[in-house]
């Protein structure tokens, strides 16, 4: 059976990677790139194909299908979704994939197509658990895209072994594709009253055997420079500078709080984008913390170095907008703890020890939990997310998609 799972997932893989869906953060339509479209156009038929008839494309960027339950009893069941995202991340390109299969691995350096670049064990140890499996790259040149075409194969390969054998029982099932992700706006237009779902499972998770129900508190803060322009001849005593201004308030956050310079349960401040000229500049700072408290505290600490730097340049002005872009789903999730405690079973009975881990970042699920669907991460089986290193391992691929069709059946059972 696993080999089955191995062979499926990965050819949907090798398909959905071809297809350009990386997301754009400076675009205005929904979503943000055309390619995105593509790709759930694919989801569609390939689900039509495996006999599934209720499938809606909505025009705010997803796609919802329905697996109706094996019989009318198991209508109590309540409705579990499954979701992934169709986007790959701006970090490097997704233009041009050209995935390698490397069949039995064997513990050595994998060389990335032609482009020079290797993949090694030495830097990414996580390789050598998987001597003997098959491994899938790209070509050095682009990212793969496992993040999050992975977990679109698994839950397609879990509903295609679902569909052929209607004598497995199970309530209702749905596969929920989403857009833009990777720019954290994806889900601001989720219509989620079009969802009979009560819990839903994501799956964005790298590794194998995790299952995340904690995320970042997520506040992004846009610090805004006004200075005053003159003609630099004459600007001794007049000008004020916003490019100065903006360097002066870049160099007050503390680098010990960085992303370079902390892991674990340790949150940050991060500088992520500089714009703007002597009139007018702005910084963009992400706070990410897993504690509510400390994500408030690092925002207001941003509000005070901004007056400091105002005050350090008379004439000049600043000002901070705050915006909150997703809360720890932790709490929610905690208050309803039997989607964790079935999604244990599920990836237990699949043969794996279950690992609980923190995501150091969000997911869709943390923004569906907060509308009221519980909703953690599972693994799907890739590595090195955003990376022209990036990789998956087809049998722990396998493996992400045997968790979807068990927790399917273990909530069914649990009635
Ligand atoms: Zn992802």
């Amino acid at each position: 059976m696993q080999h089955w799972f191995s062979e499926r997932v990965t050819e949907r893989l090798l398909r959905y990677a071809v297809v350009d869906t990386q997301s754009d953060r400076s675009s205005t339509s929904r979503p943000t790139t055309p390619g995105q479209w593509d790709l759930l156009n694919i989801i569609s038929s390939e689900l039509q194909d495996l006999g599934i008839t209720d499938i809606s494309v909505l025009d705010e960027g997803f796609l919802i299908a329905r697996i109706p339950p094996t019989n009318r009893r198991l209508e109590q069941v309540p409705a579990v979704g499954f979701m992934a995202h169709v986007d790959t991340a701006e970090d490097v390109s997704g233009r041009g994939v050209v995935p390698q299969v490397i069949k039995e691995y064997t513990g050595n350096d994998i060389p990335l197509g032609t482009s020079g670049y290797v993949l090694s064990p030495k830097e990414h140890p996580e390789l050598l658990s998987c001597v003997g499996k098959d491994i899938i790259t790209a070509d050095g040149t682009t990212l793969l895209g496992a993040d999050d075409k992975a977990g679109i194969a698994e839950i397609i390969t879990a509903a295609e072994y679902l569909t052929a054998r209607p004598e497995l029982e199970h309530g209702a099932v749905e596969l929920i594709f989403t857009t833009d992700e990777e720019t954290g706006r994806g889900m601001d237009h989720f219509p989620v009253e079009k969802l009979r779902s009560r819990y839903c499972y994501t799956l964005d998770g790298p590794g194998r055997g995790t299952m995340e129900a904690e995320c970042f508190n997520a506040l992004k803060c846009d610090v805004i420079f006004t200075g005053v322009s003159y003609h630099l001849g004459n600007a001794r005593g007049r000008m004020v500078n916003a490019v100065t201004m903006a360097a002066s308030f870049i160099s007050m956050l503390p680098q010990a709080e960085s992303p370079e310079a902390t892991d674990g349960r340790f949150g940050y401040y991060c500088p992520l984008t500089v714009t703007g000229d002597a009139e007018q500049a702005s910084v963009t700072v992400f706070i990410r913390d897993f504690d509510r408290t400390e994500a408030v505290r690092r925002s207001e600490a941003v509000e005070q170095m901004a007056r400091s730097v105002q005050s350090a340049f008379p004439g000049g002005a600043v000002r901070v907008e705050t915006l909150w872009q997703y809360e720890n789903m932790y709490d929610a999730i905690s208050r309803d703890p039997k989607v964790l405690d079935v999604l244990k079973r599920s990836i237990a009975s699949a043969g794996i020890t279950p690992e609980m881990t923190s995501i150091r970042g969000g997911t869709d699920g943390a923004r569906l939990t907060a509308m009221g669907i519980p909703a953690p991460n599972i693994f799907s089986g890739g590595f090195n997310y955003h990376s022209r290193y990036e990789w998956a391992c087809a049998d722990y691929m396998a493996e992400a998609s045997r968790v979807v069709v068990e927790t399917v059946l273990q909530w069914a059972r649990e009635e």
